[in-house]
């Protein structure tokens, strides 16, 4: 048997980040720049408001109260003619540009409101609510560096400084197909025997979540010929494809058959509980990374926490590709099999200053209830079987969306 490390590297020996393109911005949220983004502009652009009050010359305000002559208007947008002359003031708008001959704002808040004239209050400092150019970004400056992640307010900066398009790597494109003579759609009627069709969708949602494009192609039946049409047709859209089902020893296990002669696809037993049996290599004349994950739901989505997650980080340029890891204390004992690293389903919580699991679910590799309970994986070493109440453990943080 082989070990989970070693099929890892397996994986990792093949797969390559992808080549970079240039995308709209909002495209590449959430991909990684293979440029560093230069400011062409300052940042601000231009001497501006940070508040809607006065634009003033603070030398007019040494007797406080003051009533001062408003000589116009200036709003965000078009650039003003207007000079704050000595002994006059100008109405001025958040982010609207400085007059000339001004030298501080004076918020409205300050002030009496007025139109025609106004009375100050309060005097401000010079230079007081105005916003500088370039205090933001220089001239010139790189704002995002190549490695960068685009999350929200990256793009924001590369929209700020004038870019509708940045070059990244792309989303990997991740085809999911589940094997299975006894599958059956969602919302289809179900007869005797046949089960829900589930790996496909969760599997294409985990790609989703790891930051690929997920094509979800659904359910093939256990017949070689089907399986090889339907694997030449995904190829050319695909930069990953995913099974699920067909690689144990069963005497329909199709998968096996078909990819072992369609490319570099080996089958080996992992050491690992769930997921033993797995499938990896290449196929196709772009020698496109296929995972022939096992059927089971649970040992499916472990398999691809273990193995394709890293490989869809890994073709983003994303870092790092492993989920997040932490030690916490076992809540209740922890118990897994000698030689195979276990990852139990367990809750992940805080008490007392640490980090506590408990289990949640049984090791059954077809317990999905649980798997959905859980928020970690603790993982219990090849040579340990047991990890008792109060006992350090290593877990696997699993954050999901919008959780
Ligand atoms: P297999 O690896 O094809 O022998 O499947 C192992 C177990 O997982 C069997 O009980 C299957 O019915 C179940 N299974 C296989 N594919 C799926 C699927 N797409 N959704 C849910 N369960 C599945
Ligand atoms: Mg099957």
């Amino acid at each position: 048997m082989r070990t989970v490390a070693d099929q890892l590297a397996s994986v990792l020996a093949v797969v390559r980040p992808l080549a970079p393109i240039e995308l709209g911005i909002l495209d590449a949220h959430g991909c990684v720049l293979t440029e560093d983004v230069v400011a062409p502009a300052p940042l601000p652009g231009f001497d501006n408001s940070a508040m809607d009050g006065y634009a003033v010359r603070t030398a007019d305000l040494t007797d406080i109260p003051v009533i001062l002559p408003v000589v116009g208007d200036v709003a965000a947008g078009p650039a003003s003619p207007l000079r704050v002359q000595p002994g006059l003031c100008v109405r001025i708008m958040t982010g609207a540009m400085m007059p000339a001959g001004a030298d501080a704002v004076v918020p409205v808040e300050w002030t009496d409101g007025g139109v025609a004239k106004v009375r100050i209050d309060q005097r401000p400092d010079p230079g007081a609510y105005i916003r500088r150019a370039g205090e933001d970004v220089a001239l010139g400056e790189v704002v995002l560096t190549a490695g960068t992640h685009l999350g929200a307010a990256q793009l924001g900066l590369a929209a700020a400084v004038g870019r509708s398009r940045v070059v990244v790597r792309p989303r990997p494109r991740v085809v999911v197909l589940s094997t299975g003579s006894e599958l059956v759609e969602p919302g289809d009627p179900i007869g005797p025997g046949q089960i829900r069709d589930s790996n496909s969708f969760a599997l294409t949602a985990a790609a989703v979540e790891a930051g690929a494009i997920g094509y979800r192609v659904g359910i093939v039946p256990d017949d070689p010929r089907r399986l090889a049409d339907t694997l030449e047709d995904q190829l050319v859209r695909a930069d990953v494809i995913v099974t699920s089902g067909g690689v144990s020893v069963g005497a329909y296990d199709v998968v096996k058959e078909v990819l072992s002669r369609l490319g570099t696809v080996r089958f080996d037993k992992v050491a690992m509980q769930p997921g033993m049996p797995q499938g990896f290599g290449t196929i196709g004349p772009d020698a496109i990374p296929v995972f022939g994950l096992p059927g089971n739901p649970v040992s499916s989505l472990v398999s691809f926490e273990m193995f394709v997650r890293p490989a869809i980080r890994t073709m983003l340029g994303a870092e790092p590709i492993e989920r997040p890891r932490v030690q916490a204390l076992a809540d209740e004992p922890l118990t897994s099999s000698l030689g195979k690293r276990s990852f139990l389903r367990v809750h992940l919580g805080v008490r007392e200053g640490a980090y506590r699991v408990t289990p949640v679910s049984g090791a059954g590799s077809h317990l999905l209830a649980g798997m959905s309970r859980a928020n970690a994986l603790a993982v219990v070493p090849e040579d340990v079987v047991r990890i008792e109440a109060g006992q350090p453990v290593e877990v696997i943080v699993l954050e999901r969306r919008g959780s």
